[in-house]
């Protein structure tokens, strides 16, 4: 694929390395590919970041036909080189949320090629402070004019970056976890699996409940009882209850995470006994009042692995490792970062260079 390049005449200042945040801050660049039914994907193109011009009928504007991806490009401690972390997982993971929401297949070497070429044109905003990242956010959106329900015959593939802060800036600290036994956030047959847009838009109304009582962010039960965990916020869920590691499994409501899939192969690389199985919420809390529950994380891009101190459920509130770090958990930690930012080998081929 040939990628045609503008760049900016206008480079903007990059902003303080220590007070970066999160998704605050774009680049100087972004890449846009257009679709057009009867043509495929043209027009691939790096050009300024800046305002998109679209009539407000667009398809996406109404109905959400629209599916994103959430990637970081890390700058190596040792020799400040640039590099993916197992990039064709989200690419792929991103047709399989297009697939669902009937937006055409990207091809994944196209895709690939891209986030690559973005991300080296934009390489003076990889952040060099301990655990910042460059945040790569892919996403398509429908673009036909009108507003009759069907799927679009355009589409814009868009990535932007983003320079984003170290995640705990003190330190790896537990949360508080509000267990959501009203709203639920996917059901049998939707679209819990993949990244459209829309699923986040009905998740905002349970985090702002937990948020009000003072919770970081909640656990999802399943849609249809309540019954099974799913979810914490937007990252995967895991449990450790008397030496075995517990996920919820696959079944087209949970989202398949990178880190989770990165995580379970690690445990088992480990000889740590880990299974993805149906988990209900009594078992956990079960496990909290005969003393077996020994961790509790949640997976995802941008906290890597983001330890639970505090369970809430129906009233009753369960502490969980003292309100610290666990100790498989920390492991996790330190081996997936380490891995990321080149402080340790990487034995599973999961880097990629750019
Ligand atoms: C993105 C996401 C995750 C985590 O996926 P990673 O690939 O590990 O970043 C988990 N759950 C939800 C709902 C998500 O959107």
């Amino acid at each position: 694929m040939e990628i045609k390049k503008i760049l900016t005449k206008a480079p903007k200042a990059k902003p303080d390395e220590s007070s970066l945040g999160f998704g605050r801050y774009f680049t100087d660049h972004m890449f846009i590919m257009d679709y057009t039914r009867g043509k495929g994907w043209h027009d691939a193109r790096i050009v300024p970041y800046g305002p998109l011009e679209m009539d407000p009928a667009t398809m996406c504007f109404h109905y959400a036909q629209e599916t994103f991806e959430g990637m970081k490009a890390y700058r190596r401690e040792d020799d400040g080189s640039i590099v993916l972390f197992r990039p064709m997982e989200n690419i792929r993971r991103l047709n399989r949320s297009d697939e669902r929401l009937c937006i055409p297949y990207i091809p994944e070497e196209d895709a690939l090629q891209a986030i690559k070429e973005l991300v080296a044109v934009d390489a003076d905003w990889v952040p060099h402070s301990y655990e910042t990242s460059l945040y790569i956010r892919p996403f398509v959106i429908a673009t036909d004019v009108g507003v009759g329900v069907h799927p679009s015959d355009t589409y814009k593939f868009i990535i932007i970056l983003s320079p984003v802060g170290a995640y705990y800036a003190e330190g790896v600290n537990p949360v508080k976890i509000y267990v959501e036994d009203e709203y639920s956030r996917a059901s049998a047959g939707g679209t819990g699996f993949t990244k459209a847009a829309a699923n986040y838009a009905i998740s905002l109304a349970a985090q702002e409940k937990a948020a009000k009582l003072g919770y970081s962010q909640v656990l999802w039960l399943d849609g249809a009882e309540r019954k099974y965990v799913e979810e914490v916020g937007t990252m995967n869920v895991f449990f450790k209850i008397n030496g075995e590691v517990i996920t919820p499994a696959l079944g087209g409501s949970i989202l398949p995470g990178i880190t989770r899939k990165s995580t379970i192969e690690l445990l088992k690389y480990w000889d740590v006994p880990v299974s993805e199985r149906r988990i209900s919420i009594a078992e956990v809390m079960e496990a909290a009042d005969n003393g077996t529950l020994e961790e509790v994380f949640g997976t995802g891009t941008a906290a890597v692995i983001s330890p639970v101190g505090e369970l809430c459920y129906e009233g009753r509130h369960i502490t969980i490792s003292d309100f610290k770090i666990g100790e498989l958990t920390q492991k996790i930690y330190d081996t997936l970062t380490g891995i990321q930012w080149g402080r340790i080998e990487d034995p599973f081929g999961w880097i990629v260079k750019i």
